[in-house]
């Protein structure tokens, strides 16, 4: 892959700035948002827009997301060092690449072949080790890694995935946007006690593409 050039300093300390200011305050959050260089995600002709908060077009007519939604999801899933983490709609890899900053291993599903073969890539040759991206549905999640200490989905969907609450852990959160595709969407916050109840609570608007059932059959 060919190496962009460091993007200039201005404007990854504003882009540090707008999280800071929308109110993300957590620094581990912070760091990892520092790290990862959004330029490396974003397809060829955005490059210039990377650093604004704003959600960019990738390929398979899927968008990476708000570096601001990126933060508060990442914010709210309260990752630690030691959690697995799994997480549905790869994308571009973005997300995937700021969690694995701050836990032990994050696994990624994503539905179309070239996102996910793209965004393996690119993790690899950025060397983000602890990344394992899957082709297929992640609404089945992973039963053969599971579970998960957190689980965090970056499609919209109309109802919590009943296979996904099943492999999060005693004590395990996942944030997830529901909603109708075309409507209201909101993001979700689920912990899961020790009795395997659920607790949720509702958190701010949002607007994502869909969680559609199924590998792709388009590449
Ligand atoms: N997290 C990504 C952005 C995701 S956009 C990033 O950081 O770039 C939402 C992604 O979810 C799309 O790539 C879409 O193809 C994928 N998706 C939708 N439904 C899915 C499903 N059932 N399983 C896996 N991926 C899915």
């Amino acid at each position: 892959m060919a190496t962009s050039p460091p993007a200039d300093d201005v404007e990854r300390m504003e882009f540090q700035l707008a999280l800071r200011r929308r109110g993300i305050s957590d620094q581990a959050v912070l760091r990892a948002m520092e790290e990862v260089p959004r330029e490396r995600f974003v397809a060829r002709g955005f490059t210039d827009s990377a650093y604004a908060d704003q959600a960019l077009p990738i390929d398979c007519g899927q968008t990476i997301s708000q570096p601001f939604v990126v933060a508060y999801m990442t914010e709210q899933l309260e990752v630690g060092p030691q959690h697995r983490i799994l997480e549905i709609g790869t994308g571009s890899g973005y997300q995937a690449a700021v969690l694995s900053r701050l836990a032990r291993e994050v696994v990624t599903i994503e539905r179309y072949r070239t996102l996910a073969d793209t965004a393996r890539e690119r993790l690899q040759t950025q060397g983000y080790t602890n990344v394992t991206v899957r082709l297929g549905d992640g609404m089945a999640g992973a039963p053969d890694l599971a579970p998960f200490d957190r689980i965090m989905i970056t499609a919209a969907a109309e109802d919590v995935p009943d296979a996904l609450v099943a492999q999060l852990t005693a004590g395990g959160k996942m944030v997830l946007p529901v909603g109708p595709r075309h409507d209201a969407q909101y993001l979700v916050k689920l912990t899961k006690q020790a009795d395997g109840e659920l607790t949720r609570e509702e958190l701010i608007a949002v607007r994502f593409v869909p969680l559609l059932p199924g590998q792709a059959r388009e590449l």
